[in-house]
């Protein structure tokens, strides 16, 4: 599962910000997944649950992850409209060819530790 292996990358920063500010403990973690990043949010969150339970450092820590959405801009008027599901055509114009912008990226939003 694609998912496990990005759980255990974010589990490595953690680790690695933990010691940096000489934290014990992860108490919740917010996350940006887009929208075409290709995660199953549900996937990522079982992963997460399993191996967080794993060292003491982030057992019992909550994640929240929050799906901005996208950016597509249309091919012909350049109109641009954000969406979280891959919209049909352009309001303006009706073209079919909208290119996605952004909305790919699993970003590390915030973490709490103590
Ligand atoms: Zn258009």
């Amino acid at each position: 599962m694609h998912e496990m292996s990005l759980v255990q990358a974010l589990l490595a920063q953690l680790t690695t910000l933990a010691a940096e500010h000489d934290k014990k403990r992860v108490i919740t973690v917010t996350l940006d997944i887009g929208p075409l990043s290709g995660v199953v949010i549900d996937s990522f969150q079982f992963g997460f649950d399993i191996l967080s339970a794993e060292t003491s450092l982030t057992k019992g820590a909550k994640l929240i992850i929050i799906n901005p959405p996208a950016t597509y801009q249309c091919i012909r008027c350049g109109h641009r409209q954000s969406a979280a599901v891959r919209p049909d055509h352009c309001p303006e114009c009706n073209e079919t060819l909208l290119i996605p912008e952004g909305g790919d990226a699993i970003i590390l939003n915030q973490v709490e530790m103590e």
